[in-house]
């Protein structure tokens, strides 16, 4: 009895359609702007159902823009879908791959299954999520997967612009009021698959082609405030002085410290501060840290977050000034799915690459469609780690073997 020939994507036509997609909302920085219902949007609509129609795939939106592709017909299995995809939409002046990459890759899939009609016990689709880049709310399309945003709640939602996201929707030729019913049950997906850039520097640095992802980070924010007493800068002895800005400064000091006490994977970033009243010659009476803080494992997010607030008080105290913490946001981390990480890994060493697992630190539309169904993330590297910005970079080569790994994992999961 024969093997199966061993299916390939197509890296020719992966690489001729994120070229594409790339000039559909160009800047002239070679970046890509194509926040989600924008004109460059619109574009990438058409040209994704011009696809469709030439490849025999039948394409539907659904009411928050979230697309859904697959082939149809009498061949194609009754069952729950495999899913697979990413999203299309940009962050401003953002990438040519974040987002593309899966969401190409998983149509690649579709056209070489097409062709190559191998047996399957279910079919797979194709997810293209709105708006994940969160212009009008985060990860907005996957949300919206998951529990049906309200009348109410959706009237809410603005952009960055301060436009209303049901204007945005009616302005796509859509009725804003089937954005209220766009929920899934876990009896609709069989198992989602996304395959993203990893937007950090682990696979490059290690020199390894595919990452299998652990979880998606959990994510924590909030703001830290020392509070001491305004002065004047000129007639006030430094004896004397109460100052929160010296206190957040030795904080400051011990962020890598902190989070490396706590475990290896945590991440403590103060991207943001606040100065009350804030003059060149006024000791500040308020300074106000806003911390962003990460980890894959919810018990050492909290003792984390207990250690910032010990570390405040020993510096504040230092000091003379008060310290104090408030929590703005958790997002609890999510792990991924351990039967089909096993799968991924097996299918990308039976291609000869190298592996390893990683945790997720950005958040992305699987940690949604975990909730959902069995669900797992591929990552290829990328250049310098950069991403969100013109200088996002992953080869072509790293992204043929990310695709053909989709695909492998995806053919595996649909015989099931
Ligand atoms: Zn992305």
């Amino acid at each position: 009895m024969s093997k199966a020939a061993a299916l390939n994507v197509s890296i020719e036509r992966i690489q001729r359609d994120i070229e594409h997609l790339a000039t559909l909302g160009q800047t002239p920085s070679g970046g890509v702007s194509r926040t989600s219902f924008s004109s460059a949007d619109k574009q990438m609509r058409q040209w994704l159902h011009g696809q469709c129609q030439e490849h025999g795939l039948t394409m539907r939106t659904d009411g928050i823009g979230n697309i859904f592709i697959r082939a149809e017909g009498m061949n194609v299995p009754k069952a729950a879908p495999v899913c697979a995809g990413s999203h299309l939409d940009s962050v401003p002046e953002g990438g040519r791959y974040d987002g593309i990459v899966g969401s190409v890759a998983a149509l690649e899939v579709l056209r070489v299954l097409g062709q190559a009609a191998p047996a399957l016990q279910r079919p797979v689709e194709v997810v293209i999520f709105a708006d994940e880049e969160g212009n009008y709310h985060h990860l907005l399309g996957s949300t919206a997967l998951v529990d049906n945003f309200t009348w109410e709640e959706l009237q809410q939602l603005r952009g960055r612009e301060g436009d209303l996201l049901v204007d945005a929707l009616s302005a796509m030729d859509w009725d804003p009021r089937h954005a209220t019913r766009t929920a899934l049950s876990s009896h609709d997906v069989h198992a989602f698959v996304e395959l993203h850039i990893e937007q950090g520097p682990v696979l490059e640095e290690s020199h390894t082609d595919i990452g299998i992802v652990t979880s998606i980070v959990g994510l924590a924010g909030g703001q830290l405030d020392f509070v001491g007493s305004q002065d004047h800068a000129g007639t006030t002895p430094m004896r004397l002085r109460r100052d929160p800005m010296q206190a957040a400064g030795s904080f400051l000091g011990q962020l890598a410290r902190i989070a490396s006490g706590t475990s290896s994977t945590a991440v403590l970033t103060c991207g943001l501060m606040e100065i009350e009243p804030g003059g060149t010659n006024v000791v500040p009476r308020l300074a106000r840290l806003h911390l962003d803080f990460r980890d894959p494992d919810p018990d050492v997010l909290s003792q984390l977050e207990q250690r910032i607030i010990d570390c405040a008080s020993n510096a504040a105290n230092q000091y003379g000034v008060e310290a104090s913490f408030r929590r703005m946001s958790v997002t609890a981390p999510v792990p991924l799915d351990p039967h089909i990480r096993a799968l991924l890994r097996e299918v990308a060493l039976g291609r000869n690459l190298s592996v390893t697992d990683i945790p997720s630190g950005a958040g992305h539309d699987a940690q949604n469609m975990a909730r959902l169904t069995p669900t797992a993330m591929i990552f290829i590297p990328s250049a310098g780690g950069k991403s969100h910005s013109p200088q996002e970079h992953s080869s072509w080569q790293d992204i043929e073997h990310g695709a053909n790994v989709l695909l492998d994992g995806v053919v595996r999961l649909a015989q099931a």
